[in-house]
Protein backbone atom coordinates (compact mmCIF):
# COMPACT_ATOMS: atom_id res chain seq x y z
CA UNK A 1 0.00 0.00 0.00
CA UNK A 2 1.34 3.37 -1.28
CA UNK A 3 0.30 6.10 1.66
CA UNK A 4 -0.27 9.46 0.71
CA UNK A 5 0.34 11.45 4.07
CA UNK A 6 -0.35 14.67 4.67
CA UNK A 7 2.02 17.54 4.37
CA UNK A 8 2.37 17.51 8.40
CA UNK A 9 4.26 13.88 8.43
CA UNK A 10 7.67 14.10 8.20
CA UNK A 11 9.04 12.32 5.55
CA UNK A 12 11.43 10.31 7.44
CA UNK A 13 11.40 7.86 10.05
CA UNK A 14 14.17 9.31 11.72
CA UNK A 15 14.30 9.76 15.28
CA UNK A 16 17.55 10.58 16.57
CA UNK A 17 16.78 11.66 20.09
CA UNK A 18 14.92 8.67 20.39
CA UNK A 19 17.65 6.66 19.25
CA UNK A 20 19.75 8.78 22.06
CA UNK A 21 17.71 7.53 24.56
CA UNK A 22 17.46 3.83 23.59
CA UNK A 23 21.15 3.91 23.80
CA UNK A 24 21.21 5.95 26.91
CA UNK A 25 19.04 3.32 28.31
CA UNK A 26 21.30 0.19 28.63
CA UNK A 27 21.69 -0.94 32.23
CA UNK A 28 25.92 -0.13 32.49
CA UNK A 29 25.39 3.46 31.45
CA UNK A 30 25.03 6.28 33.50
CA UNK A 31 22.82 8.33 31.65
CA UNK A 32 21.70 12.14 31.90
CA UNK A 33 19.73 11.99 29.03
CA UNK A 34 16.26 12.09 29.87
CA UNK A 35 14.02 14.34 31.88
CA UNK A 36 12.38 12.38 34.20
CA UNK A 37 11.33 12.85 37.94
CA UNK A 38 12.57 10.72 40.24
CA UNK A 39 10.11 8.12 40.61
CA UNK A 40 10.73 7.16 44.15
CA UNK A 41 9.47 10.96 45.21
CA UNK A 42 5.94 9.86 43.28
CA UNK A 43 3.15 10.03 46.30
CA UNK A 44 2.22 6.40 45.90
CA UNK A 45 0.39 5.66 48.98
CA UNK A 46 -1.14 9.39 48.73
CA UNK A 47 -2.81 8.39 45.50
CA UNK A 48 -3.75 5.04 46.20
CA UNK A 49 -5.73 6.50 49.23
CA UNK A 50 -7.44 9.35 47.38
CA UNK A 51 -8.48 6.71 44.20
CA UNK A 52 -9.69 4.54 46.37
CA UNK A 53 -12.41 7.32 48.02
CA UNK A 54 -12.95 8.23 44.68
CA UNK A 55 -14.36 4.78 43.37
CA UNK A 56 -16.43 4.94 46.96
CA UNK A 57 -17.66 8.47 46.70
CA UNK A 58 -17.55 8.88 43.49
CA UNK A 59 -17.06 6.12 41.15
CA UNK A 60 -19.66 6.48 38.71
CA UNK A 61 -19.38 10.05 37.63
CA UNK A 62 -15.56 9.67 37.69
CA UNK A 63 -16.14 6.49 34.89
CA UNK A 64 -18.53 8.70 32.45
CA UNK A 65 -17.96 11.18 30.18
CA UNK A 66 -16.94 14.49 31.05
CA UNK A 67 -16.73 18.37 29.80
CA UNK A 68 -13.79 18.89 27.81
CA UNK A 69 -12.71 22.07 29.38
CA UNK A 70 -12.28 19.99 32.98
CA UNK A 71 -13.06 19.07 35.83
CA UNK A 72 -14.57 22.12 37.94
CA UNK A 73 -13.27 20.58 41.35
CA UNK A 74 -10.24 20.62 39.72
CA UNK A 75 -10.09 24.04 38.32
CA UNK A 76 -11.04 25.45 41.44
CA UNK A 77 -7.87 23.97 43.03
CA UNK A 78 -5.87 25.31 40.21
CA UNK A 79 -7.08 29.02 41.11
CA UNK A 80 -5.90 28.78 44.25
CA UNK A 81 -2.84 26.95 43.58
CA UNK A 82 -2.14 30.06 41.16
CA UNK A 83 -2.55 33.03 43.33
CA UNK A 84 0.86 31.49 45.17
CA UNK A 85 1.95 32.07 41.71
CA UNK A 86 0.76 35.87 41.79
CA UNK A 87 -1.89 34.83 39.29
CA UNK A 88 -5.43 35.81 39.98
CA UNK A 89 -7.44 33.51 37.55
CA UNK A 90 -11.03 32.01 38.08
CA UNK A 91 -12.40 28.41 37.00
CA UNK A 92 -13.71 30.07 33.63
CA UNK A 93 -10.38 30.80 33.01
CA UNK A 94 -8.72 27.46 32.73
CA UNK A 95 -9.09 24.22 30.69
CA UNK A 96 -7.59 20.72 31.69
CA UNK A 97 -5.12 19.58 29.41
CA UNK A 98 -3.82 16.22 28.74
CA UNK A 99 -0.62 17.46 29.97
CA UNK A 100 1.39 21.05 28.60
CA UNK A 101 2.28 18.97 25.67
CA UNK A 102 -1.55 19.00 24.71
CA UNK A 103 -1.61 22.94 25.55
CA UNK A 104 1.64 23.36 23.05
CA UNK A 105 -0.60 21.46 20.45
CA UNK A 106 -3.41 22.86 21.09
CA UNK A 107 -2.25 26.64 20.95
CA UNK A 108 -0.15 26.05 17.77
CA UNK A 109 -3.61 24.21 16.60
CA UNK A 110 -5.61 27.46 17.30
CA UNK A 111 -3.12 30.30 15.64
CA UNK A 112 -0.31 28.65 13.10
CA UNK A 113 -0.84 28.50 9.75
CA UNK A 114 1.60 26.92 7.15
CA UNK A 115 4.12 29.53 7.06
CA UNK A 116 2.91 31.61 10.22
CA UNK A 117 6.58 32.78 12.28
CA UNK A 118 6.81 31.49 15.93
CA UNK A 119 9.51 33.01 17.97
CA UNK A 120 10.97 30.75 20.38
CA UNK A 121 14.20 30.67 22.30
CA UNK A 122 17.29 29.47 20.83
CA UNK A 123 17.50 26.64 22.24
CA UNK A 124 14.23 25.06 23.38
CA UNK A 125 12.11 22.54 24.32
CA UNK A 126 12.56 20.09 21.72
CA UNK A 127 9.21 18.22 21.38
CA UNK A 128 7.70 22.05 21.37
CA UNK A 129 9.68 22.34 17.93
CA UNK A 130 8.15 19.14 16.41
CA UNK A 131 4.64 20.34 17.33
CA UNK A 132 5.20 23.67 15.69
CA UNK A 133 6.62 22.19 12.48
CA UNK A 134 3.71 19.96 12.46
CA UNK A 135 1.84 22.85 11.78
CA UNK A 136 4.34 24.75 9.40
CA UNK A 137 5.40 26.99 11.69
CA UNK A 138 8.89 29.20 10.08
CA UNK A 139 10.04 29.39 13.84
CA UNK A 140 12.59 32.20 14.48
CA UNK A 141 15.11 31.10 17.03
CA UNK A 142 16.58 34.29 19.56
CA UNK A 143 19.71 33.97 21.27
CA UNK A 144 19.98 33.77 25.13
CA UNK A 145 22.00 34.26 27.36
CA UNK A 146 22.17 33.15 31.38
CA UNK A 147 19.13 35.48 31.99
CA UNK A 148 17.21 34.06 29.45
CA UNK A 149 16.36 35.16 25.50
CA UNK A 150 17.93 38.46 24.68
CA UNK A 151 15.76 41.56 24.62
CA UNK A 152 17.58 43.06 21.83
CA UNK A 153 17.44 40.20 20.01
CA UNK A 154 13.51 39.48 20.55
CA UNK A 155 13.33 43.21 19.30
CA UNK A 156 15.58 42.52 15.94
CA UNK A 157 13.70 38.95 15.64
CA UNK A 158 10.49 41.15 15.40
CA UNK A 159 11.52 44.18 12.81
CA UNK A 160 12.83 41.15 10.94
CA UNK A 161 9.20 38.92 11.04
CA UNK A 162 6.64 40.97 11.78
CA UNK A 163 4.23 38.92 11.10
CA UNK A 164 4.80 36.76 13.78
CA UNK A 165 2.20 34.94 15.65
CA UNK A 166 3.33 34.18 19.09
CA UNK A 167 6.15 33.80 21.55
CA UNK A 168 7.31 30.92 22.73
CA UNK A 169 8.64 30.88 26.04
CA UNK A 170 10.00 28.98 29.25
CA UNK A 171 10.89 31.47 31.47
CA UNK A 172 11.61 29.70 34.55
CA UNK A 173 14.36 26.71 34.83
CA UNK A 174 14.22 26.58 30.99
CA UNK A 175 14.13 23.12 29.22
CA UNK A 176 17.22 22.64 28.14
CA UNK A 177 18.98 25.09 29.81
CA UNK A 178 17.90 25.35 33.08
CA UNK A 179 18.41 29.26 32.79
CA UNK A 180 15.62 31.68 34.34
CA UNK A 181 14.50 34.99 32.96
CA UNK A 182 14.71 37.88 36.03
CA UNK A 183 11.71 39.60 36.59
CA UNK A 184 12.40 43.20 34.48
CA UNK A 185 13.32 40.93 31.55
CA UNK A 186 9.87 39.92 31.33
CA UNK A 187 8.24 42.91 31.82
CA UNK A 188 10.24 44.00 29.09
CA UNK A 189 9.29 41.42 26.89
CA UNK A 190 5.73 41.87 27.66
CA UNK A 191 6.36 45.08 26.45
CA UNK A 192 7.46 44.17 23.33
CA UNK A 193 4.93 41.72 22.80
CA UNK A 194 2.26 44.62 23.23
CA UNK A 195 4.65 46.95 20.69
CA UNK A 196 4.55 44.04 17.98
CA UNK A 197 0.86 43.22 18.92
CA UNK A 198 1.53 39.35 19.20
CA UNK A 199 0.45 36.97 22.49
CA UNK A 200 2.65 35.09 24.36
CA UNK A 201 2.83 31.00 25.20
CA UNK A 202 4.17 30.67 28.52
CA UNK A 203 5.49 27.44 29.33
CA UNK A 204 6.00 27.01 32.88
CA UNK A 205 5.90 23.55 33.70
CA UNK A 206 9.22 23.92 36.35
CA UNK A 207 8.61 27.40 38.29
CA UNK A 208 7.38 25.69 41.10
CA UNK A 209 10.21 23.32 41.51
CA UNK A 210 12.78 26.42 42.90
CA UNK A 211 15.09 24.85 45.36
CA UNK A 212 17.60 28.54 45.77
CA UNK A 213 17.09 32.02 45.12
CA UNK A 214 13.71 34.26 44.71
CA UNK A 215 10.45 33.29 43.19
CA UNK A 216 10.30 35.21 39.89
CA UNK A 217 6.76 35.79 39.40
CA UNK A 218 5.37 34.50 35.74
CA UNK A 219 4.97 36.82 33.24
CA UNK A 220 1.00 35.52 33.12
CA UNK A 221 0.97 37.49 36.46
CA UNK A 222 1.76 40.69 35.08
CA UNK A 223 -0.59 39.86 31.86
CA UNK A 224 -2.68 43.46 31.94
CA UNK A 225 -4.20 42.96 28.93
CA UNK A 226 -4.84 39.25 28.09
CA UNK A 227 -1.56 38.17 25.60
CA UNK A 228 -0.25 35.79 27.31
CA UNK A 229 -1.05 32.03 27.35
CA UNK A 230 0.09 30.63 30.42
CA UNK A 231 0.70 26.61 30.71
CA UNK A 232 1.85 24.54 33.53
CA UNK A 233 1.41 20.82 34.45
CA UNK A 234 0.82 18.02 37.37
CA UNK A 235 4.10 15.94 35.46
CA UNK A 236 6.75 17.77 37.53
CA UNK A 237 5.03 18.28 40.80
CA UNK A 238 2.88 15.13 41.48
CA UNK A 239 3.91 12.35 38.46
CA UNK A 240 4.25 12.67 34.42
CA UNK A 241 2.03 9.13 34.47
CA UNK A 242 -1.01 10.90 35.16
CA UNK A 243 -1.13 13.22 32.14
CA UNK A 244 -2.73 16.15 33.45
CA UNK A 245 -2.38 19.74 32.64
CA UNK A 246 -3.91 22.84 32.47
CA UNK A 247 -3.84 26.11 30.23
CA UNK A 248 -4.56 29.55 31.90
CA UNK A 249 -6.21 32.28 29.33
CA UNK A 250 -8.76 34.63 28.65
CA UNK A 251 -12.30 33.12 28.75
CA UNK A 252 -12.74 33.89 25.11
CA UNK A 253 -9.80 31.65 24.39
CA UNK A 254 -10.52 29.21 26.92
CA UNK A 255 -13.94 28.70 24.90
CA UNK A 256 -11.94 28.34 22.03
CA UNK A 257 -9.35 25.81 23.38
CA UNK A 258 -12.59 24.01 24.60
CA UNK A 259 -13.98 23.68 20.85
CA UNK A 260 -10.28 21.95 19.70
CA UNK A 261 -10.26 19.91 23.02
CA UNK A 262 -13.18 18.41 22.32
CA UNK A 263 -11.78 17.83 18.83
CA UNK A 264 -8.57 16.03 19.93
CA UNK A 265 -9.90 13.94 22.84
CA UNK A 266 -13.19 14.57 24.26
CA UNK A 267 -11.48 15.47 27.24
CA UNK A 268 -8.95 14.42 29.54
CA UNK A 269 -9.22 11.47 31.94
CA UNK A 270 -11.94 12.26 34.49
CA UNK A 271 -11.18 10.04 36.75
CA UNK A 272 -7.40 11.00 36.72
CA UNK A 273 -8.67 14.50 37.28
CA UNK A 274 -10.86 13.52 39.95
CA UNK A 275 -7.94 11.94 41.74
CA UNK A 276 -5.69 14.99 41.10
CA UNK A 277 -8.48 16.84 42.50
CA UNK A 278 -9.07 15.30 45.28
CA UNK A 279 -5.07 14.81 46.57
CA UNK A 280 -5.08 18.31 46.58
CA UNK A 281 -7.96 18.39 48.57
CA UNK A 282 -6.93 16.18 51.54
CA UNK A 283 -2.98 17.03 51.45
CA UNK A 284 -0.94 20.21 50.80
CA UNK A 285 0.72 19.46 47.19
CA UNK A 286 3.33 22.28 48.85
CA UNK A 287 4.64 19.57 51.38
CA UNK A 288 5.05 17.09 48.29
CA UNK A 289 7.06 19.82 46.27
CA UNK A 290 8.91 20.63 49.13
CA UNK A 291 9.99 17.14 49.47
CA UNK A 292 11.02 17.02 45.34
CA UNK A 293 13.16 20.39 46.42
CA UNK A 294 14.54 19.30 48.67
CA UNK A 295 16.52 15.88 46.89
CA UNK A 296 16.91 18.00 43.28
CA UNK A 297 18.69 20.45 45.65
CA UNK A 298 20.54 17.77 46.96
CA UNK A 299 21.69 16.69 43.15
CA UNK A 300 21.89 19.83 41.59
CA UNK A 301 24.32 20.30 44.23
CA UNK A 302 26.32 16.99 43.77
CA UNK A 303 26.27 17.50 39.82
CA UNK A 304 27.62 20.69 40.11
CA UNK A 305 30.65 20.49 42.67
CA UNK A 306 31.63 16.99 40.49
CA UNK A 307 31.14 19.78 37.50
CA UNK A 308 33.86 21.56 38.79
CA UNK A 309 35.90 19.05 39.92
CA UNK A 310 35.95 16.80 37.04
CA UNK A 311 35.09 19.31 33.91
CA UNK A 312 38.35 20.76 31.66
CA UNK A 313 38.56 24.83 32.26
CA UNK A 314 36.49 27.17 29.95
CA UNK A 315 33.94 24.62 29.70
CA UNK A 316 30.45 26.84 30.66
CA UNK A 317 27.74 25.31 32.08
CA UNK A 318 24.42 27.04 33.33
CA UNK A 319 23.70 27.28 37.49
CA UNK A 320 20.50 26.97 37.54
CA UNK A 321 18.40 27.65 41.19
CA UNK A 322 15.57 24.95 39.77
CA UNK A 323 14.38 22.47 37.59
CA UNK A 324 16.17 19.49 36.58
CA UNK A 325 18.91 20.84 33.82
CA UNK A 326 22.13 21.61 33.32
CA UNK A 327 23.56 23.08 30.41
CA UNK A 328 26.95 22.86 28.88
CA UNK A 329 28.81 24.77 26.85
CA UNK A 330 32.26 23.18 25.38
CA UNK A 331 34.39 25.84 23.72
CA UNK A 332 35.90 25.44 20.22
CA UNK A 333 34.46 23.71 17.43
CA UNK A 334 33.58 20.38 19.06
CA UNK A 335 31.46 17.73 17.11
CA UNK A 336 28.91 17.04 19.76
CA UNK A 337 28.34 13.64 18.25
CA UNK A 338 31.85 12.36 18.32
CA UNK A 339 31.61 13.78 22.22
CA UNK A 340 28.40 11.73 22.69
CA UNK A 341 30.53 8.78 20.87
CA UNK A 342 32.95 8.78 23.01
CA UNK A 343 31.08 8.98 26.36
CA UNK A 344 28.64 5.75 25.87
CA UNK A 345 32.34 4.11 25.31
CA UNK A 346 33.16 5.75 28.87
CA UNK A 347 29.15 4.50 29.79
CA UNK A 348 27.87 8.36 30.24
CA UNK A 349 24.76 9.76 28.17
CA UNK A 350 23.72 13.23 27.92
CA UNK A 351 21.26 14.60 25.20
CA UNK A 352 23.56 16.52 22.33
CA UNK A 353 22.20 20.45 22.02
CA UNK A 354 21.31 20.37 18.20
CA UNK A 355 17.70 18.92 18.60
CA UNK A 356 17.14 21.87 20.72
CA UNK A 357 17.79 24.62 18.12
CA UNK A 358 15.11 26.00 16.04
CA UNK A 359 17.63 27.14 13.14
CA UNK A 360 21.12 28.19 13.99
CA UNK A 361 22.91 25.18 15.82
CA UNK A 362 25.76 26.10 18.03
CA UNK A 363 28.67 22.78 18.58
CA UNK A 364 29.79 21.65 21.79
CA UNK A 365 26.51 21.84 23.58
CA UNK A 366 24.67 19.36 24.95
CA UNK A 367 21.92 19.14 28.28
CA UNK A 368 22.24 16.96 31.54
CA UNK A 369 19.11 16.24 33.77
CA UNK A 370 19.99 15.24 37.57
CA UNK A 371 16.67 15.18 38.86
CA UNK A 372 16.57 10.76 38.45
CA UNK A 373 20.42 9.47 39.54
CA UNK A 374 21.78 8.69 42.96
CA UNK A 375 24.28 10.74 44.45
CA UNK A 376 27.51 8.21 43.82
CA UNK A 377 26.42 7.99 40.33
CA UNK A 378 26.22 11.58 39.35
CA UNK A 379 29.68 12.00 40.56
CA UNK A 380 30.75 8.86 39.00
CA UNK A 381 29.23 9.85 35.79
CA UNK A 382 30.47 13.89 35.36
CA UNK A 383 33.66 12.17 36.15
CA UNK A 384 33.71 10.01 33.05
CA UNK A 385 32.08 12.81 31.36
CA UNK A 386 34.83 15.02 32.24
CA UNK A 387 37.45 12.43 30.70
CA UNK A 388 35.49 12.01 27.50
CA UNK A 389 35.10 16.15 27.11
CA UNK A 390 38.83 15.94 27.45
CA UNK A 391 39.78 13.21 25.01
CA UNK A 392 37.56 14.89 22.50
CA UNK A 393 39.42 18.36 22.60
CA UNK A 394 42.20 16.48 22.35
CA UNK A 395 41.75 14.23 19.02
N1 LIG B 1 7.07 21.86 28.23
C1 LIG B 1 8.33 21.65 28.66
C2 LIG B 1 9.28 22.79 28.67
C3 LIG B 1 8.72 20.40 29.12
O1 LIG B 1 9.97 20.22 29.52
C4 LIG B 1 7.77 19.34 29.11
C5 LIG B 1 8.10 17.97 29.61
N2 LIG B 1 9.34 17.50 29.47
C6 LIG B 1 6.49 19.61 28.64
C7 LIG B 1 6.17 20.88 28.22
C8 LIG B 1 5.44 18.54 28.55
O2 LIG B 1 5.00 18.23 29.81
P1 LIG B 1 3.72 17.31 30.09
O3 LIG B 1 4.24 16.08 30.74
O4 LIG B 1 2.87 18.14 30.98
O5 LIG B 1 3.05 17.04 28.79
Amino acid sequence: MNYHYSDRVPESDEDPVGNILKVAGSDKIISFAGGLPAPELFPVDELKKVTDEVYDESGRAALQYSVANGLPELREQIVKRMVKSNIHTTADNIIITTGSQQSIDLTAKMFVNPGDTVIVEQPTYLCALDVFRTYGAHLVGVEMDDDGMKIDALEQAFVANPNTKFIYTIPSFQNPTGRTMPFDRRQKMIEIAKKYDVIILEDDPYGAIRYAGDDVAPIKSIDDDERVIYMSTFSKILAPGLRIGWIVAEKKLVKKFTLMKQSADVHSDNLTQHIIAKFMGEYNIDDHIAKIKAVYREREGVMMDAIETYFPKGVHYSHPEGGLFIWVEVPGDINTQDLFNTCIKNDVAFVPGEPFYADKVIPGTFRLNYSNMTDEKIVTGIQRLGKAIEQTIAS
